[in-house]
């Protein structure tokens, strides 16, 4: 049982904790080689040193408000070939004004600089892991692990707020939707994400309360910083690798309605009205290596048992049909060929009543 005790410091400190004093405002924030001072914007590096394996480094910036407020991280590239949020946030770097900023903005403008280098799905191209299953990282791990240290020290111990921007990779075709991972144990984490989802925009949410509890061993960006009692997000808009206008717009219009539902920059706050909650989702995964044929598209509704797709040997003759496992929507579908086994072919989230 919570006693009063305990809740009675956790607000205080929430309550002390985002806001900069006038006299940490005037000083610059350093963050690896990107600084600012107060009204100002910041560009650089956060360098991962060569270890077990070659290292890397993570282009940030860092748009210092002219007045205190919260900081909020804003993380691209997390997978490689996840394009269109690393074009949005360049275009929030032009376009966010310090002046009329109270806070403290951190865009991580790629996070995982060799995958989007050598354009990699999921996985990077030094190690194989994928970089959204190894956090908090290590600091003697592999490059991938190091890169998520770097991000959990550097990034998510210094923010408020975080949102995790991800798109379909370079492979998935993908209908633009957000993850919010409310866990039980943090009810004001769990419930300022829930805003924050639907300040981003997108109308359909994924209710994902199956991720780990241990900060320790927290797997995901979003997890690390919600585990740390920060509210966050993932976010998903864009498919293919591609930088299509319209997804870049979304995940940049994301990023302004949410720093005013933060009350960072003035304007009116909107959230989604009707948005449609998943709380089932399933990845379906390959049996086989060989060749895939989607038959259905991103955002199609589907039934129990409708045909997804067919898999084929290489010589085209087809070794399993996939079938979905509960009535419907297709989130996101594999829509390139190439298939190994146990990897992903789709996605189907059932919906829930409106809430
Ligand atoms: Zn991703």
């Amino acid at each position: 049982m919570r006693s009063f005790a305990t809740l009675v410091t956790v607000l205080v400190v929430v309550a002390s904790g985002p806001t900069l004093t006038s006299a940490q405002q005037s000083g610059a924030l350093r963050i690896g080689s990107a600084a600012a001072r107060a009204g100002e914007k910041g560009s650089g590096f956060i360098v991962v040193p060569a270890g077990i394996d070659s290292g890397t480094r993570i282009p940030l910036t860092i748009v210092r408000g002219k007045d205190p407020g919260p900081t909020l991280a804003l993380i691209a590239g997390t997978h490689g070939d996840e394009v269109a949020p690393v074009i949005a946030l360049q275009r929030v770097r032009r376009e966010l004004d310090p002046a009329r900023l109270a806070g403290t903005v951190l865009l991580v403008q790629v996070a995982n600089l060799p995958s989007f280098l050598r354009r990699t799905v999921y996985y990077s191209p030094i190690d194989g892991k994928n970089l959204n299953r190894v956090y908090p990282g290590k600091r003697d791990g592999t490059v991938s692990e190091r890169i998520a240290y770097a991000i959990t020290h550097e990034i998510i111990e210094r923010a408020d707020y975080l949102v995790d921007i991800h798109a379909g990779d370079g492979n998935e075709s993908l209908r633009p939707y957000t993850y919010w991972s409310p866990l039980g144990l943090n009810p004001r984490a769990d419930s300022i994400a829930r805003e924050m989802a639907l300040a981003w925009g997108s109308d359909y949410i994924v209710i994902d309360s199956a991720r780990p509890h241990d900060p320790q061993a927290s797997v995901y960006t979003q997890n690390t910083a919600h585990l740390r009692g920060k509210p966050a997000l993932t976010t998903e808009a864009g498919y293919l690798g591609l930088p299509a206008e319209d997804m870049i717009a979304r995940n940049e219009q994301g990023a302004f309605r949410l720093l005013r539902y933060l009350k960072m920059i003035p304007g009116d706050v909107e959230l989604v009205r009707h948005p449609l909650w998943f709380d089932r989702t399933e990845v379906l995964r390959s049996p086989g290596t060989g060749i895939w044929y989607p038959q259905v598209e991103r955002g199609h509704t589907v039934q129990k048992g409708t045909v997804i797709g067919v898999v084929t040997d290489f010589f085209g003759d087809t070794t399993a049909a996939i079938t979905a496992p509960f009535a419907g929507v297709m989130l996101y579908v594999v829509a390139t060929p190439a298939i190994s086994e146990g990897e992903p072919l789709g996605m189907v989230g059932r919906p829930v009543e409106e809430r």
